[in-house]
């Protein structure tokens, strides 16, 4: 952590770059990693980073990419290089595994491989930024701390709205729907697909309904950030909400990570779709998001994606791929299902999905847990529950049990 001593910065010397640089506080989340290797009790907890852990509490290379990246050792003739677009044959099969094959193959749709759903949402804010008119960029609070940055450091304007009380740990709609009121004709509304990160909340159906409905009369843009397909509800259903809102709306833009759904985390997979409103305009929105590419990394990294198309180009890889998938789905819903039942107050967990939840702890219960218990979670509160384990559970349960505030 950087103390108050340390961000005072001595006065520049005149013509010094980079003297006037102030210190700069550390990602919270990889501080916590940090804390937590130092942490030498056997016992501990890691419900910090985002990432899928199975029953022994590794995150194992996924088998279907074990596989694939065999395949890859054995056939890859060359690594010369790509274009800004990646692997375009990536692209081309994960379409439908996001959109359904019928709208995959719609014209107004282009897309391009990023490094990651981070380079992604990078990317579609650096197009939104060279679109018309100054759109804001709403974003729901709280939300993955990374994503105000990105669209901070594209140039544009952000705004927050309320998605979540935490007092009650569910999400409060009415607020959510009269601040986006406010939002201008043109605004771009981040959304986040599925798996809320970092509540685990998920708008109902017909609350899904009365937002899209809000975005089509107000012509606010959608900008789904799509992370966790298939950790939620299923492949289909979490992709549920973005298809029916690419369907409503006559723009829009999708980022998409293939880092947790395919267990590539470290090597930055991802896609960003962006969905004109008529087909005569993609190739100006394609030729936009080339140039930015090439001047944000040229090209994204191969191998990660090369495997995934390996996989999706391959029936027995692909059915082997979503087998292991649905296992670590439904290992995070029975520990959802298992927290629900073993805590009344932590309920509301069983109705959410995907990884994370937010527990109703005040800062100082999350610190006491952390000394006392060698439980890591974020500060807010949020935890991964793959951080989970069947022989930690009733622990974790016990140990909270004193300082939930609900
Ligand atoms: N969006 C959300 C909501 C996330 O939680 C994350 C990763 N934590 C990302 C995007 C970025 O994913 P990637 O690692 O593929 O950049």
């Amino acid at each position: 952590m950087i103390t108050t001593e340390q961000t005072r910065t001595s006065a520049a010397a005149p013509g010094s770059l980079f003297g006037a640089l102030e210190r700069q506080p550390a990602d919270a989340l990889l501080r916590l990693i940090g804390l937590y290797r130092q942490d030498q009790r056997p016992h501990k907890i890691d419900l910090g980073v985002g990432v899928y852990r199975n029953d022994a509490g590794e995150t194992p290379v996924m088998r279907a990419i074990k596989a694939a990246e065999h395949r890859l050792a054995d056939t890859q003739a060359t690594k010369a290089y790509l274009g800004p677009e990646g692997d375009e044959r990536f692209v081309e099969l994960l379409a439908p595994i996001v959109f359904g094959s019928v709208k995959a193959a719609d014209p107004c749709l282009t897309g391009v491989q990023t490094p990651g759903g981070t380079g992604a949402l990078r990317l579609g804010a650096e197009l939104v930024a060279r679109g018309a008119g100054r759109p804001t960029v709403w974003i729901g609070t709280p939300t993955w701390p990374n994503h105000a940055p990105i669209f901070r450091e594209a140039g544009l304007a952000v705004r927050s709205h309320p998605f979540f009380d935490p007092a009650t740990g569910t999400i409060d709609f009415a607020a959510m729907i009269a601040a986006l009121d406010q939002a201008k004709v043109g605004d771009v509304v981040l959304l986040h697909g599925c798996c809320h990160n970092p509540t685990g909340a998920e708008l109902t159906q017909a609350q899904w309904t009365d937002l899209i409905t809000l975005l089509t009369e107000r012509r606010l843009i959608p900008f789904v950030d799509l992370a966790y397909q298939g950790l939620g509800r299923g492949l289909d259903a979490d992709a549920a909400t973005t298809r029916a809102l690419l369907e409503a709306v006559p723009e829009a833009i999708v980022a998409y990570s293939c880092d947790k759904n395919f267990g590539l985390y470290r090597d930055r997979v991802g896609a960003l779709w962006v969905k004109a409103a008529d087909d005569g305009r993609t190739a100006a929105v394609r030729d936009n998001l080339l140039v930015l590419a090439r001047s944000l990394w040229s090209m994204p990294p191969d191998h990660g994606a090369a495997a995934v198309r390996e996989i999706l180009e391959d029936g027995v890889l692909e059915a082997a791929w979503k087998d292991e998938l649905e296992e670590m789905r439904t290992r995070i819903a029975g520990l959802r299902a298992e927290l629900a039942r073993a805590e009344p107050r932590l309920a509301a967990l069983a109705d959410q999905g995907g990884m994370f939840a937010m527990l109703p702890l005040s800062r100082e219960a999350v610190l006491a847990l952390r000394t006392d218990h060698g439980i890591y979670m974020a500060d807010s509160g949020r935890i991964n529950i793959a951080g989970l384990r069947s022989e930690t559970i009733a622990g974790f349960v016990a140990a909270i049990a004193a300082h939930l505030q609900r």
